[in-house]
């Protein structure tokens, strides 16, 4: 078996040219499934050998059996969960990179609070009710995608009032943590049974990063509520003597995940949010399990795979790497599910 009878293929959108291209550099052939108005977009990149249009994303089942007959490999990233759900994507039936069974973990925040804490990663106070409140807090409705949905209450007072605006939908009440957003790009390599930091990136989240463009007199006067849709995502390294600590935390988190989940816990990229206080503590608020999209800003590779690599080393790059890896020691079906 050689690497090139197998395609890669992804969702046209969130990381999909990182994650083509990394594919063609790694000798793969490369295949994007993607709604009919973008086809154009991605006929510009000379990387993706074949384009596969569909109206909607619901729609992708429906290629299964042509891109199974294909010997495609997926590689699912933030829009698989985000348009397909969970559940579509559990009984897909393609080659999948990745833990399936992670997904249930990533998707409820009682599972994915069970999991840091036994990785024994900090996390911001969260509470069962208003009372005994350090404020401010963040609420966050369940279900709510890319930070809409959410609100800070300054009191008990701002907090009743708000929070008639989620309805019957569930919640969850933690103390907003002032410090700086660091979000790390991990990957742990099954195969080689080493863990890397690939890259790190900070979120510009519009209207929370644009509120410090107002003078405070006019915010107080206007309330503007922030919201936290990510637009894009801006380079940040870390000071290096923070740096073992990040190190530390992933190890915990993959050791965890092989106790909590199963066997094989948490492969290949995933990401952990963290702010980071002035006294210089990690809190982490969330924990991705798969690709992210602040690892475009490194389809070059970033400081940190420079340390590992002497090639230019994205994430996508290192995930076609993986599975190169694995056909070559005959160990697909390990990185596979
Ligand atoms: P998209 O493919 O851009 O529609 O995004 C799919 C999912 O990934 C959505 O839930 C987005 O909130 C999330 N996402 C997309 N781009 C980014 C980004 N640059 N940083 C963080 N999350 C993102
Ligand atoms: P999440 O959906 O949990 O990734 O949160 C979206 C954004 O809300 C994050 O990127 C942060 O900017 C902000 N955020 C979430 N939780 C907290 C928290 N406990 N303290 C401060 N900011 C937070």
């Amino acid at each position: 078996m050689t690497k090139t009878q197998y395609a890669i293929v992804t969702l046209g959108s969130h990381s999909a040219l990182q994650i083509l291209r990394g594919a063609k550099d790694e000798g793969f052939k490369t295949l994007v499934v993607t709604l009919r108005n973008r086809e154009e977009f991605y006929k510009r990149f000379k990387f993706i050998d074949q384009i596969e249009t569909i109206d909607s994303f619901a729609e992708f089942p429906q290629l299964e059996k042509k891109l199974i007959k294909q010997k495609t490999i997926l590689i699912p990233h933030g829009s698989f969960v985000a348009y397909l759900g969970i559940e579509k994507n559990k009984t897909m039936k393609v080659d999948y990179f990745g833990n399936k069974k992670v997904l249930d973990w990533e998707e409820d925040r009682n599972k994915q609070t069970q999991w840091l804490k036994t990785a024994d990663i900090r996390m911001p106070e969260q509470y069962k009710s208003i009372k005994g409140a350090k404020f401010p807090v963040i609420v966050k409705s369940f279900g709510a995608a890319g930070g809409t949905g959410y609100f800070l209450a300054k009191n008990s007072r701002d907090f009743n009032q708000k929070v008639k605006s989620i309805g019957k939908k569930k919640y969850v009440i933690q103390r907003y943590i002032t410090g700086a957003t660091l979000y790390i790009h991990y990957f742990y390599s099954p195969i080689t049974e080493k863990l890397e930091i690939m890259s790190m990136d900070r979120r510009y989240e519009t209207n929370a990063d644009g509120l410090g463009r107002i003078p405070a007199w006019i915010q107080q006067e206007v309330e503007i509520q922030p919201s936290y849709v990510v637009i894009g995502n801006s380079n940040l390294v870390l000071r290096e003597s923070m740096l073992p600590e990040a190190y530390e935390m992933r190890e915990r988190i993959v050791a965890a995940s092989k106790k909590l989940i199963n066997q094989r816990g948490i492969f290949g990229p995933f990401c952990l949010e963290t702010i980071i206080t002035p006294e210089m503590k990690f809190y982490a608020i969330e924990i991705s399990a798969r690709i992210v999209a602040g690892t475009n800003l490194f389809t070059h590779g970033s400081a940190y795979s420079w340390l590992n690599y002497d090639e230019p080393m994205s994430t996508g790059r290192r995930i076609a790497r993986e599975i190169k890896m694995a056909i070559k020691k005959n160990k697909l079906k390990e990185i596979l599910d």
